[in-house]
């Protein structure tokens, strides 16, 4: 276009607008799907944790060198620099983050903020982001984007019971900065969904500190195996799938259907749209069925290893929609739990997995009410069935 050709069309928008709106290429397109709904940790802050999605609609590589999470009142909660991104951006159907979007795809970068006790909770939230667009042209390659609006989700957070009693549980693949779980992007019936954000993958330790003692492969060698799970609140069952046969612990099972990866499973309607999903449970251990009332505290079934599952567990989430992967899920707060330790990660957490040797845990003693038990912590839940409640709502 000639420099005289582009005056005569800004000057007919201006004529028709009667105003001068500056227009800027955006070639990384930014979106939030899932609103993150605030909850209390177990460290007694507040976390949000949500997806930005960006797209690069360019013909080159974008690489995101910054990202600044602005609040409403445009202070910067968070920056990530560019190592920080590296580790948070995933691409589209891959597990391996990269900083960079190739051409023409889309990635998710995974924002975990943390608000002190009492920080006010902004109402929305955007996002300003430092790229380099490869596509540009020479000295218009580093851009500044601000987009991503997204407005804070007041929802009410479900304060639920514990999913089992007794001590030495670990919080394993929990909130907010692990893996398997809080980026387990699926697309699944149309859409990508994050139905495992919140997961709990709970294992225990015995008074040694070992996730098992014994042959690895035995399912009674491990601390967890046969423990009661627990209906969280007084509940309807939505969903109770029994009959699945244990796997042989220590290695994942090969070429599982997506309809059994859940093994034997219930899912329990626990009202306003939350639904609590339980996995893996030992087979005919499944003594409830659809249709059924249950009762906060009541013996739903034992922890297993059926499924899609490497060694026995309780894999436990809440989400919106009773589909255990087509469904957004939710954050929630167990009444009370005490912290009695800690991993140091997620790694030393999985050689104590492989290996049956002793998880060096850091004893800690804190005694937590209303709150989401956050990853690698070693949880006491209350050995006696909690007195019969509602869920009830905590804002
Ligand atoms: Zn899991």
């Amino acid at each position: 276009m000639k420099p005289s050709a582009l005056f005569v069309v800004t000057f007919s928008l201006l004529s028709l607008a009667q105003a001068a709106v500056a227009q800027n290429m955006t070639p990384l397109l930014l979106a939030v799907k899932d609103p993150p709904v605030p909850f209390r940790g177990s460290d007694g802050n507040q976390h949000l944790v949500y997806e930005l999605e960006m797209t690069n609609f360019s013909s080159a590589g974008i690489a995101v060198e910054k990202v600044e999470v602005l609040s409403n009142s445009g202070a910067a909660l968070q920056t990530l620099d560019a190592a920080s991104v590296a580790e948070r951006l995933q691409p589209a159907g891959l597990r391996e983050s990269s900083g960079t979007l190739a051409k023409s795809t889309r990635s998710l970068l995974f924002i975990h903020v943390v608000l002190a006790p009492g920080a006010a909770m902004p109402a929305q939230l955007s996002h300003r982001i430092g790229l380099r667009v490869a596509a540009a042209p020479p000295g218009m390659q580093e851009m500044t984007e601000t987009g991503g609006a997204t407005n804070i989700d007041r929802q009410p957070v479900a304060v639920i019971g514990p999913p089992l009693a007794g001590e030495g549980y670990i919080s394993a693949d929990s909130c907010c900065d692990s893996t398997r779980h809080m980026r387990a992007a699926l697309a699944v019936d149309g859409a990508v969904w994050l139905a495992q954000r919140y997961a709990v993958d709970w294992e225990k330790v015995d008074a040694n500190n070992r996730i098992y003692n014994g042959p690895k492969e035995k399912l009674e060698s491990y601390a967890i195996f046969g423990k009661p799970v627990l209906a969280v609140a007084d509940a309807l069952v939505v969903t109770a799938i029994d009959g699945e046969p244990e796997q042989t612990p220590g290695a994942y099972p090969t070429n599982i259907p997506l309809s059994k990866a859940d093994g034997n499973f219930v899912v329990l309607d626990l009202g306003a749209h939350r639904y609590a999903l339980y996995a893996h449970m030992q087979p005919d251990s499944v003594k409830v069925h659809a249709g059924q009332k249950v009762h906060l505290g009541q013996v739903i079934g034992l922890v297993g290893d059926t499924g899609n599952s490497i060694v026995p567990h309780l894999h436990f989430q809440v989400s919106n929609r009773p589909d255990s992967l087509a469904s957004n899920d939710l954050p929630y707060e167990i009444r009370s739990f005490e912290v009695t330790g800690k991993t140091p990660g997620t790694k030393e957490f999985d050689e104590a997995e492989t290996n049956g040797t002793p998880l060096p845990i850091t004893p800690l003693k804190q005694s937590v009410q209303s709150a989401l038990p956050l990853d690698q912590l070693i949880i006491a839940f209350p050995t006696s069935a909690p007195d019969s409640q509602h869920t009830a709502d905590h804002q």
